[in-house]
């Protein structure tokens, strides 16, 4: 469930994503894909090393996979269907999107890292959207997740995709995941302790985070990386519970947009950072203590 790879992009990794990426414009709302498009995608995709594309689609996504993969892609369709209808419902009063996900199911995690020209970390890393908005399933991660947790996976990398239209160099993390996250516990029953369980942990162990978390904070490296996207939830939650969820979509608007955050935060919140920050540790311990 993690954020884009916005490393160098080379060998023919960059060729498979750009002929995706032409292939998902190709699938407006409301079109379900045919075997002309699944040709397309087997003729411009064939390699030596690639087995054959095959696909699965709705109204609101195209799965590719290879043979072999049928299960998982089975698995991934209507939770990723869902999904798209939820971050629309979310995202209905922040512009167009257009209400479609192209999800790419590597077989292999070799072939999930040439896909993304990743050399990286990506063992507890189940889904990443790159930096076209297309979701590429970490296929060994993200089979052994519970129903539930797919759907959770699924739904923030989904919202990452529909916010790439506003998302930009200086987002910052901790507002691109936090809204990721905040749609996808949105209509989440699960109490906020289980959700976030290793922050609080840490909450009733006396410690409080300082600071919002930086980009650094969600690297696969950092031993507190499931706090920082606990923290980052908790920063969107505290949004919304307090001017709304358009206010939250507006934060991420000018954010995205370059606007100073002491500026954001006095107009959308009545808050200057240092206040939100204080206000913020203030309802983690509230709501993890
Ligand atoms: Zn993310």
């Amino acid at each position: 469930m993690r954020r884009p790879l916005l490393g160098s992009r080379v060998r023919w990794g960059l060729m498979v994503l750009a002929v995706l990426s032409g292939l998902s414009l190709s699938f407006p709302a409301g079109q379900v894909a045919g075997p002309q498009q699944a040709r397309v995608v087997t003729e411009d995709l064939r390699r030596p090393e690639v087995p054959p594309w095959i696909h699965r689609a709705t109204r609101q996504v195209l799965v590719l996979g290879h043979a072999g993969s049928e299960s998982l892609m089975e698995k991934i369709l209507w939770p990723a269907s869902d999904a798209v209808l939820a971050v629309g419902d979310f995202w209905s009063t922040a512009g167009a999107w257009q209400q479609h996900a192209t999800i790419v199911v590597p077989s292999t995690e070799d072939e999930l890292r040439a896909l993304l020209a990743e050399d990286g970390e990506l063992g507890r890393t189940a889904a990443v959207t790159d930096p076209e908005g297309r979701v590429v399933i970490n296929p060994e991660v993200f089979g052994t997740l519970s129903p539930r947790g797919r759907q959770v996976v699924l739904t923030h990398e989904i919202t990452h995709v529909a916010a790439r239209q506003l998302t930009s160099v200086v987002t910052p993390f901790w507002l691109g995941e936090g809204l990721a996250d905040y749609v996808a516990y949105r209509r989440s029953a699960v109490r906020d302790r289980s959700i976030a369980k290793e922050l609080a942990d840490e909450v009733r162990a006396g410690r409080l985070p300082a600071q919002l978390p930086a980009r650094r904070d969600f690297r696969a490296e950092n031993p507190r990386q499931a706090q920082a996207y606990q923290e980052a939830w908790l920063a969107a939650r505290f949004i919304v519970e307090r001017a709304g969820e358009d206010a939250l979509i507006r934060v991420y608007r000018k954010m995205s947009a370059g606007t100073d955050i002491n500026v954001v935060f006095r107009a959308e919140l009545g808050l200057t950072e240092q206040g939100f920050v204080a206000h913020w540790r203030e309802y983690v311990e509230g709501h993890l203590r």
